[in-house]
C-alpha cells in the first residue's frame, strides 16, 4: 500500500491542531487506498502545542512529532519534516486549515493517474487579508519574476503533493537561506497547479507580521536573483557619465563666463544624493555578503530537542 506523509509545521497552533486533525481524518476515510503518516513539527512554540502533539502521537500510531529547541522558522520546519518523511508521496500543509485538505484526493489523482511529479496549489483571491499586504505581495511577485530566471507563481502556496523523487531533489539542496517555493521551481519536474479561493484561518492568529514577510521577501530575492547587484553597478556607471557631462559643462562655463563662487546649496544636495546611492549599493552588496557568510558557516538548519521518531 502506498503511503502519504503529511508534514505540518506548527508554531503556536495549539488551538488549530484539533480542528486540523479532525478534518484530516475525514479525508483519510475518503482515501482508503493509501496509508497516511503525519509529521507535526513543533517550531519552538510557546503555548501548549507540544503537549497536544505528544498526546496526539500517543493516541494515534501514525502520528509523529518533531520538536525544535527554539523557533527556527517555517522553512526549517518544512525541511525537517521532509527529512523525516517516509511516504511515497509527501505533502506540506499549514496547521490552520488555510490549505484545504479536501483538495488532497484530487491532487493524489493527478499524480497517480496523470503522471505529474508535483501538484501545487495557488490562491486566486486574497480575500480576508489586509489590502496593503495583498498589494505588497503582488508587487513582490512582479518584481521577483522580473529579476529571477526562475518562475515564481503568484499566490502559490507551500501546500503541495509531490513524489519521493521530488522530495529527494529538494533535500539535496542544503542551503541555509531557504525559500522553498523558489526551490520547487528550481528543481523543476512536471507540476500541475490547482487553484482555489482563499480560506481564513480556523483558529489562532497569523504568525507572519508585515516585517517578517518583508525580510522573507528580501531573502527570496537575494536567494534567486543577482539582479540587484547589476542594478547598483549600472547606477554607478550612469552617475559617472553624469559627472563627466557636469565637468565638461563647468569647464566650458568657466572659460566663457569666469568663475563666480556660488552653488553651495546645489553642492550639498549632490553630496547627499550621491552618498545615498553609495550607501544603498553597499547595502545591496552587504545583503549578498551576509547571505554568503551564513552559508559558509554551514550551520544546521534546525535542532531537534524532542521527538518520538527514529530517523
Ligand atoms: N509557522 C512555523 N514557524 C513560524 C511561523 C509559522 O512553523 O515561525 C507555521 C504556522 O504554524 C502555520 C504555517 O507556518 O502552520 C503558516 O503560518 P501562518 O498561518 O501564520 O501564515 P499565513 O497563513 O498567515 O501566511
Ligand atoms: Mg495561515
Amino acid at each position: 500500500m502506498k503511503k502519504i506523509s503529511i508534514i505540518v509545521p506548527c508554531y503556536n497552533e495549539h488551538e488549530a491542531i484539533p480542528y486540523f486533525y479532525k478534518e484530516m481524518l475525514k479525508i483519510e476515510s475518503s482515501m482508503k487506498s493509501v496509508e497516511f503518516e503525519y509529521i507535526f513539527v513543533n517550531d519552538g512554540s510557546t503555548d501548549q502545542t507540544l503537549e497536544s502533539l505528544r498526546q496526539l502521537a500517543k493516541d494515534n500510531k501514525h502520528v509523529h512529532y518533531i520538536s525544535f529547541s527554539r523557533n527556527f522558522g517555517k522553512e526549517s520546519a518544512m525541511y525537517a519534516g521532509l527529512e523525516y518523511s517516509k511516504g511515497d508521496y509527501v505533502t506540506l500543509m499549514d496547521a490552520d486549515l488555510q490549505d484545504p485538505p479536501h483538495l488532497l484526493p484530487k491532487m493524489y489523482k493527478y499524480i497517480t493517474d496523470e503522471g505529474y511529479d508535483r501538484v501545487g496549489t495557488r490562491r486566486v483571491t486574497r480575500k480576508g487579508e489586509p489590502l496593503i499586504r495583498s498589494f505588497f505581495a503582488r508587487c513582490f511577485y512582479k518584481l521577483i519574476n522580473k529579476m529571477s530566471k526562475i518562475e515564481m507563481v503568484d499566490g502559490a502556496r507551500d501546500y503541495c503533493l509531490m513524489t519521493r523523487q521530488v522530495v529527494n531533489s529538494i533535500l539535496e539542496l542544503k542551503e541555509y537561506n531557504r525559500y522553498t517555493k523558489g526551490l520547487f521551481s528550481f528543481v523543476g519536474y512536471d507540476t500541475k497547479w490547482i487553484e482555489y479561493e482563499n480560506v481564513e484561518r480556523v483558529a489562532g492568529e497569523t504568525k507572519w507580521s508585515f516585517w517578517k514577510l518583508f525580510i522573507y521577501a528580501i531573502e527570496a530575492i537575494t536567494a534567486f536573483s543577482t539582479v540587484p547587484l547589476v542594478v547598483s553597478a549600472v547606477i554607478g556607471i550612469v552617475f559617472c557619465l553624469i559627472s563627466f557631462i557636469a565637468i565638461a559643462v563647468i569647464i566650458v562655463k568657466t572659460i566663457l563666463f569666469g568663475d563666480p563662487v556660488g552653488g553651495w546649496p546645489s553642492l550639498v544636495c549632490i553630496i547627499f544624493f550621491v552618498s545615498g546611492i553609495q550607501l544603498f549599493s553597499i547595502g545591496i552588496i552587504g545583503q549578498y555578503l551576509s547571505k554568503t557568510y551564513l552559508e559558509t558557516k554551514k550551520r544546521t538548519i534546525y535542532i531537534i530537542k524532542e521527538t518520538d521518531e527514529n530517523k
